[in-house]
C-alpha cells in the first residue's frame, strides 16, 4: 500500500513544487512568498488563460532559486486561512473543481502522478511519527524527504533512551517537544546550506547513498553523529559549523533522554507513555 504524505490530516508538504528552492529559504522568506501567491490567486478568476497570466506574473515577481535548474511553482500556496497547510492552489480541491494545475511548471498528469522516494523508502509508522511531532509545515516537508536523517535521529533517541520510539510516546507533550527541536536543526542551518536539501540520492541499485563528511580533511575523527550531521550538510564546505552542530545534536539528545525518564538523565531509561 502506497502511504501518503503530500496531505495527510495534520502535516502539509510542497516540496517538491519547489517550496524550499530559494536563495533566502528561512521559513519567514517562504512563508512571505506563500502568502502572496495565495492572496494573488484568490483575486483570480478560476479560468486556464487567467491562471497562466496570473502564474507568470508571479513567477516573475518571485524569489531568485537556489537551483535553477529546479522548477518552483507559483501555485503552491496556503490552503487555508491559518497558513497552516501548505498545497496546491490549482488542484481542483481548491480551486473550486476546475483542474488549474497545467498553468503551473508541469503538466497535469506530472502533478497528479509524481511520488517522491520517500513513499517508497518511508514507513506508514515513520510517517505518522512525523505527522504526530507536530513539526509545522515547513519543517515536516524537510524531514519527511529525508528518509536517512529521520532514521538517524530516531536511532539515536532510541540508542539514548533504550526504546524504539513510538507514536504513543509522541503524546507526552515534553517528549514531542523535545523531538521537534532535535528535527528542527533542519531549519537552523547557514543561509544557503546544502543540508537543508540534504536529503538522499538515489543509489545505483534505488536505495538512499548519504552524503560524506570529509574528516580526514578535518584532521578529525568521525562524529557519533556522523549521520545526522551529514544530512544536514555540517560540514564546513557547506557553510556550517561541525563543532556546533555536533553539540547541538548532543544537547538536543539529551533533552529527549530527560524528557523521557524526567530527573533520571534519561540515558538508557526505557521511554514510558
Ligand atoms: S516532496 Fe514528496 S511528500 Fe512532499 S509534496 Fe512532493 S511528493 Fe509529496
Ligand atoms: S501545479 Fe503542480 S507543481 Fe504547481 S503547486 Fe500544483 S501540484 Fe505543485
Amino acid at each position: 500500500m502506497t502511504i501518503r504524505l503530500c496531505q495527510r490530516a495534520s502535516a502539509s508538504c510542497g516540496a517538491c513544487c519547489g517550496l524550499y528552492n530559494s536563495v533566502d529559504h528561512s521559513r519567514g522568506a517562504v512563508e512571505a512568498e506563500l502568502w502572496r501567491r495565495t492572496r494573488a490567486l484568490a483575486r483570480v478568476p478560476r479560468e486556464e488563460g487567467a491562471f497562466r497570466r496570473a502564474a507568470a506574473a508571479l513567477a516573475e515577481d518571485g524569489p531568485a532559486p537556489l537551483f535553477p535548474s529546479v522548477r518552483i511553482c507559483p501555485l503552491l500556496g496556503f490552503l487555508d486561512a491559518a497558513g497552516e497547510r501548505v498545497g496546491c492552489l490549482a488542484h481542483p480541491l481548491a480551486a473550486g473543481g476546475q483542474d488549474l494545475r497545467a498553468c503551473g511548471v508541469y503538466d497535469v498528469l506530472t502533478c497528479e502522478a509524481f511520488l517522491c522516494p520517500s513513499h517508497a523508502w518511508l514507513t506508514e509508522e515513520e510517517a505518522q511519527l512525523c505527522e504526530a511531532a507536530a513539526l509545522g509545515w515547513h519543517l515536516y516537508g524537510l524531514v519527511v524527504t529525508d528518509v536517512p536523517f529521520l532514521r538517524a535521529v530516531l536511532g539515536a533517541v532510541a540508542a539514548r533512551t533504550g526504546a524504539r520510539v513510538e507514536r504513543r510516546h509522541l503524546a507526552r507533550e515534553p517528549f514531542r517537544a523535545a523531538l521537534a527541536r532535535l528535527l528542527a536543526l533542519k531549519e537552523e542551518l547557514e543561509p544557503g546550506s546544502e543540508g537543508l536539501f540534504g536529503a538522499f540520492k538515489p543509489g545505483r541499485d534505488g536505495e538512499p547513498v548519504p552524503r560524506r563528511i570529509d574528516y580526514e580533511a578535518l584532521a578529525r575523527e568521525t562524529s557519533p553523529y556522523d549521520t545526522i550531521l551529514t544530512c544536514v550538510g555540517a560540514d564546513p564546505r557547506s557553510g556550517n559549523d561541525l563543532d556546533r552542530l555536533e553539540a547541538e545534536v548532543r544537547a538536543r539528545l539529551d533533552a529527549c533522554a530527560e524528557a523521557s525518564a524526567p530527573g533520571r538523565g534519561g540515558a538508557r531509561r526505557p521511554v514510558t507513555p
